[in-house]
């Protein structure tokens, strides 16, 4: 049975809210001004096991709440693409989860550059490694297993000094389930599963990605939050046959499409490079009405680029013998307050923006917020929530802008815009003013240092 909680109780109505909460809170205020310290070993859901999920999950755990972590995957989910870190902001957090060199140690060692080709196969301009290798270049599934990894490290391996009685604890991870209802009561969130039995939590939090479940349950439906931006994108590895088309990265692009040939970083634990189609095509239509129909999918990605030149209909011939093909719209969620009571979003669940975003670094910046003004908050989640979306909505809304962005750089829409995308490619100002952006978006963020603050309070309170 799917519970909506928006029947259950009142939202955007301050009165609606206070009521249900007040004696969960009361109870918190009370164990704060007689003990001085925030309730102990609080239990938290996160729903979503891929970046955001797992660095809560890290943080949670090391402040002595009590996470458990829900995937709908079977496992850690593998595959994928390659994301990048870029600007002060995103290494920092890395490096003070500790995280930093792992993922050093396993990072694709940097994008490459992209050609951008004519009909003829002549190159036009060329895309710099960093517009799509950022400065930390890793394979999504590979940072999901860090982060997973680190996050149940034993907690005494990096405690947080000082950490409170109880301490640390190991976060709970349930593969192969789903959250089915969420209900608010007084005391905590009740929670159905799909599967497993129901439970009741201090909190839950939403960090299954943009098509989030817990948005849904929670919030509303993903129409009300989820903007397609007039443009898809479609992945799909190469077969090995394929070899030449894959040689090295380039991309032939025709108003509003582009076909790229590239070359993605094999699996953990292979050598070397293997080749990948990536495609990014304009289209306002709806065009994907069944999101688990691979062959619709791979019909309507071949639709689109009906009578492209170069060797394009090679590469979309390849569609055939694909098993794997990622095809989604680039879209955008814009959700006007990221929680409700007692949930809350985090990452792409709460401001993803597909590709271009920085949606990775941003997540890993919002488990770091989320967790650390949950911890210094001493139980009021209320006031947890409002300054971890106070701290971390100008830098995302800014980073979500290279969402629309990407679509429009990458196949702009119109001949003039092509050549102007070009003659921008082959102005080294121009490029360096691009790449500069990245960083001049981290300088405007300030982030506390939450594990020093959260130190200093547990100390000041015993
Ligand atoms: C083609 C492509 C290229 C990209 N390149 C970059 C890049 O270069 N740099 C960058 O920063 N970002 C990039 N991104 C974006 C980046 O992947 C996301 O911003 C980032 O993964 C967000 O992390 P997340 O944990 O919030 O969500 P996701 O990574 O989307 O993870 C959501 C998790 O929730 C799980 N889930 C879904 N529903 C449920 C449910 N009902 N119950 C339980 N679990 C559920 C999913 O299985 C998944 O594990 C790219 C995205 C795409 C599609």
């Amino acid at each position: 049975m799917t519970h909506d909680m928006t029947h259950e109780m009142t939202y955007g109505t301050a009165t609606g809210c206070e009521e249900a909460a007040r004696p969960e809170r009361d109870r918190d205020r009370e164990w704060g001004r007689g003990r001085r310290t925030a309730p102990p070993g609080r239990s938290v859901l996160i729903s979503g096991a891929s970046v955001a999920g797992p660095a809560l999950a890290y943080w949670l755990g090391r402040y002595g709440f009590r996470p458990t972590v829900v995937e709908l995957a079977p496992a850690l989910r593998g595959g994928g693409f390659a994301v990048d870190f870029r600007g002060t902001a995103q290494l920092t957090v890395l490096a003070r989860m500790g995280v930093l060199d792992d993922i050093r140690a396993h990072s694709t060692g940097g994008g490459e550059p992209l050609t951008f080709i004519d009909g003829q196969g002549r190159p036009l301009a060329v895309m710099p490694p960093e517009f799509s290798g950022g400065e930390v270049e890793i394979l999504r599934s590979e940072l999901s297993r860090i982060l997973h990894r680190h996050s149940l490290t034993p907690p005494g391996a990096h405690p947080i000094p000082g950490s409170p009685p109880g301490g640390p604890a190991t976060p709970e991870y349930l593969f192969g389930d789903s959250v089915s209802s969420l209900t608010e009561t007084a005391d905590g969130v009740h929670v159905t599963f799909e599967r497993g039995a129901p439970r009741t939590f201090d909190l839950v939090i939403g960090a299954d990605g943009l098509h989030s479940t817990v948005r849904r349950l929670a919030f509303g439906p993903e129409k009300d939050f989820v903007r397609h931006l007039g443009y898809y994108v479609a992945a799909w590895d190469l077969p090995e046959d394929a070899a030449d088309l894959g040689a090295r990265p380039v991309g032939y692009g025709e108003p509003g499409r582009l076909a790229t040939v590239g070359r993605t970083p094999r699996r953990s634990g292979e050598r070397g490079y293997a080749g990948e189609a990536f495609c990014v095509f304009a289209s306002e239509e709806e065009l994907i009405p069944g999101r688990r129909d691979p062959r619709a999918r791979k019909q309507a990605i071949a639709r689109a680029y009906e009578g492209a030149g170069w060797r394009t209909p090679e590469l979309i011939a390849t569609l055939g013998q694909a098993g794997d093909v990622y095809f989604d719209s680039i879209s955008r969620a814009d959700v006007p307050r990221w929680s409700t009571g007692r949930i809350a979003l985090l990452g792409d669940a709460a401001h993803g923006a597909t590709v271009g975003g920085m949606g990775t670094g941003s997540a890993i910046i919002g488990a770091y917020v989320l967790a650390g003004e949950l911890a210094l908050a001493e139980g009021d989640h209320h006031t947890a929530f409002d300054r971890y979306e106070r701290t971390l909505r100008p830098y995302v809304t800014r980073c979500q802008q290279g969402g629309r962005g990407a679509g429009e750089f990458l196949a702009p829409a119109t001949r003039e815009a092509l050549d102007a995308r070009n003659a921008a490619l082959n102005s080294p100002a121009a490029v360096a003013a691009m790449l500069q952006q990245g960083q001049d978006l981290s300088a405007a963020l300030t982030l506390d240092d939450y594990p020093a603050q959260v130190a200093a309070a547990v100390r000041a309170r015993w």
